[in-house]
């Protein structure tokens, strides 16, 4: 059975929530940009800084040890998170999402994708699920392929099976948008790219900070993820992939540790995951993704993903009594299959997103607004930008009234 949150309690771990912001308690509504931080983090963060700051896997002396054993433990920790297999190199520490997916359509992509093959993405999804897969067909000569999305901005199976072909050879595609919320079919999508011997990556940034993530049952080749999304420290982030998938692509960083033997002339690769962490890693950075990936699991994600559900439905429904708003992203079903993440876009008429934003931070009330790193998004729904809500698991029912009544204020001066 799913556990419900102890709202009080978990408000009290984040210390940024006690702070005010232009003299009002703060509402913190951006959680899509970046989480904040919870104390068990914070201090973990701090110990490794204080008390054993050495780097690993190269001391033979006792500091360099617990330096080295909170590294390892941490990327189990981070594994466990997403059901991934204990004490496999199935778990590769980079810098966040971005490096993530940089790293596969580099080193995966080189080594295996030629010129004709076809390369799989989506208008719905962030830059850094994008950009790379251009620069990818550019050097290599394969052709990109979109999933064209409904009119809301949605993925649909059959716009999956209108574009996966026989000659798809990697398919990356976001688990949840960063802008409206929505999850494409992505166990459909896996299956499909499959049936056609493609890889999938699946972009976890929103998704895994969010909700219960189970690799095995997702059956993905690759997902990537950012552990600053997740109450972890910035800086830090992990591609998952089967260890089949890793044997086949080519590390992208050369030097330090990612080597088992170097000579004048030549290298031979470390084994996984050490072969893609070359360099003196982000020690700190990963003890504290950990120490989140424990503390989330101890919170239940079934728990956020649930408080998020009647966070978005709270938000969505008074959004549209106000009127005079466009929400953007196909409305909510009624099914919870149907659930969108908790993130609500959405435009005042007549009025700039950004100009909206300003003013409610005249409030306290933290939002993004922009084109949230989604351009052909924002192409797709004929704008320029969005002012973005989006929640996490100490946002409160409470704060949506407020945010309400703050955007009542406002309209007078935007009109
Ligand atoms: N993908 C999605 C869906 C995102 O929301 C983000 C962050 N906004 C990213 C990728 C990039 O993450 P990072 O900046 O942590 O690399």
């Amino acid at each position: 059975m799913t556990k419900t949150l102890d709202l009080k309690r978990l408000r009290a771990d984040f210390p940024a929530l006690e702070k005010s912001m232009r003299g009002h308690d703060l509402i913190y509504f951006d959680n899509s940009a970046t989480s904040l931080k919870p104390l068990p983090v914070i201090s973990a963060v701090e110990e490794y800084y204080r008390e054993y700051s050495a780097n690993i896997h190269r001391g033979v002396y006792e500091m360099s040890g617990r330096a080295t054993m909170a590294y390892d433990r941490a990327r189990e920790a981070v594994k466990r998170l997403i059901n991934g297999t204990d004490g496999t190199g199935e778990l590769i520490f980079t810098r966040g999402t971005t490096e993530s997916i940089n790293m596969v359509a580099a080193g995966w992509g080189n080594a295996n994708i030629g010129s004709g093959d076809e390369i799989v993405i989506s208008p719905l999804d962030h830059h850094s699920n994008i950009v790379p897969w251009q620069q990818l067909a550019r050097r290599t000569g394969a052709i990109l392929k979109h999933i064209p999305l409904t009119a809301g901005g949605s993925i649909t199976r059959e716009a999956v099976d209108r574009t996966i072909s026989s000659a798809t050879r990697f398919v990356s595609i976001t688990a949840m948008s960063n802008v409206t919320g929505h999850m494409p079919p992505v166990d459909y999508i896996v299956e499909r790219a499959h049936a056609v011997g493609a890889r999938v990556l699946l972009d976890g940034a929103q998704f895994v900070s969010h909700h219960p993530t189970d690799v095995k049952a997702l059956g993905c080749d690759f997902l990537a993820f950012s552990g600053h999304k997740m109450c972890g420290p910035t800086g830090i982030g992990a591609l998952y992939g089967t260890m089949d998938a890793l044997e086949e692509m080519d590390p992208v960083q050369f030097g330090g540790d990612m080597i088992s033997r170097v000579t004048k002339d030549d290298a031979v690769w470390a084994h996984i995951p050490e072969r893609f962490e070359g360099g003196t890693p982000n020690v700190a950075g990963a003890i504290g993704m950990g120490v989140a990936a424990d503390y989330l699991s101890a919170v239940d994600l079934g728990a956020v993903a649930e408080h998020e559900k009647v966070m978005f439905h709270r938000m969505y429904t008074a959004l549209r009594e106000l009127g005079g708003i466009t929400i953007y992203g196909d409305p909510p079903a009624d099914g919870a299959e149907d659930f969108r993440g908790g993130i609500v876009s959405f435009n005042l008429d007549g009025a700039h997103p950004n100009d909206v934003g300003t003013l409610l931070d005249q409030q306290g009330i933290a939002v993004r607004t922009g084109f949230h790193c989604a351009q052909p998004l924002m192409d797709h729904f004929g704008i320029t930008g969005t002012v973005r809500a989006s929640f996490y698991l100490y946002n409160t029912e409470e704060e949506i009234d407020r945010f309400i009544t703050a955007l009542q204020r406002i309209r007078p001066l935007l009109s």
